[in-house]
């Protein structure tokens, strides 16, 4: 055994250096600063899952919102960080993030994006922005990190990595314009995602052109209201063909425990017909489904989310970018990474 393991060693080495060699550069690359030209509003999906479903591709919900020299992340799940940085986002042009509501879907890589921002060079603590409990949200945070932050700082000196730059800052909004500057107006609205109150969705316009992100809801008249005559609108995606087909198999299983959290869940996010009509009543250009339910593991299933339905619709990957040009009704679609 141990000579099979020594004779291994060589082909171990050539493949780490090869990974290594294959991985790194793609991560050291200049950033996309293209992306910053303030000639279109550009959204790069960070993260497209829910967490009901399996699908390793998938970080969980994350929105980058570009606008000119500004970018804000909206939503940051469980992977974010990392696909931010897949994309070489310039983290030190983060301007803010912003949530829609506390469940952890959406805020467990805050630390993750706020370590990277402060590594890039960002000079004060990240704000965060969100609705009533952001200051809970983020106190614990700062909390729970305050000793990662020092030995950061004094491995790597003050220098680099000065303290009163490293935490974060909250900032707690209510509904109505939270953001306007440079062009780009941010506007926060309610949504319908019980019990949680409130939780808010957000709606972008820049340079005559507008972007609204449900963040997790029912499909309401308040969001139609709020994203009317929007050139696109991510909005929360559940397929509920593939939930009942779920139901059947966990209770066949005895599995009441995920059977009860399954038909829960289908409380309080909207199922793609809900979202096509929604769409439609608003007079939105292109809807693109995100934070998907249950995120789909495979091509096939993707296709489910589009089955049948009749409208402009996108089901969203990570990686995507849609960049909405200037003086245009163009909405294109590209990806940053496979
Ligand atoms: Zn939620
Ligand atoms: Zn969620």
């Amino acid at each position: 055994m141990r000579t099979l393991r020594r004779a291994l060693r060589p082909l171990a080495i050539v493949a780490i250096v090869f990974v290594t060699a294959s991985a790194v550069p793609a991560q050291l690359g200049p950033p996309p600063m293209e992306l910053f030209e303030p000639n279109a509003l550009r959204v790069f999906v960070c993260g497209s899952a829910s967490p009901l479903g399996n699908a390793p591709d998938r970080a969980q919900t994350c929105l980058a919102v570009i606008a000119g020299e500004r970018m804000f992340l909206v939503d940051v799940g469980a992977g974010a960080a990392r696909n931010v940085a897949r994309a070489r986002l310039p983290m030190q042009n983060l301007e803010g993030v912003i949530i829609t509501h506390y469940h952890s879907d959406h805020i467990a890589d805050l630390p993750g994006v706020n370590l990277n921002s402060w590594v890039a060079g960002r000079a004060e603590p990240m704000q965060v922005i969100g609705p009533q409990g952001i200051e809970q949200v983020v106190g614990g945070f700062n909390q729970a990190y305050a000793l990662d932050r020092s030995y950061r700082t004094a491995h790597h000196g003050l220098a680099l990595l000065p303290p009163e730059a490293g935490g974060m800052t909250a900032r707690s909004i209510e509904v109505g314009t939270i953001y306007e500057e440079g062009g780009l107006t941010i506007t926060a609205f309610e949504v319908d995602h019980p019990p949680i109150e409130p939780a808010f969705g957000y709606r972008f316009d820049y340079l005559g052109r507008s972007v609204v992100i449900s963040g997790d809801s029912n499909a309401t008249d308040a969001i139609a209201q709020a994203a009317k005559g929007a050139d696109l609108l991510f909005h929360d995606a559940m397929l509920l063909p593939v939930l009942e087909q779920l139901e059947s198999m966990l209770t066949a299983a005895g599995n009441e425990r995920l059977l009860k959290i399954v038909q829960d869940v289908q409380d309080y996010h909207a199922p793609t017909t809900d979202v096509v009509e929604l769409a439609k009543a608003a007079g939105v250009k292109q809807v693109a489904f995100y934070h998907l339910v249950p995120a789909p593991a495979n091509e096939m299933m993707v296709n489910q989310f589009t089955a049948g339905l009749d409208g402009n619709v996108v089901v969203t990957a990570d990686g995507m970018l849609f960049e909405l040009p200037q003086g245009s009704e163009a909405i294109e679609q590209r990806q940053l990474f496979d």
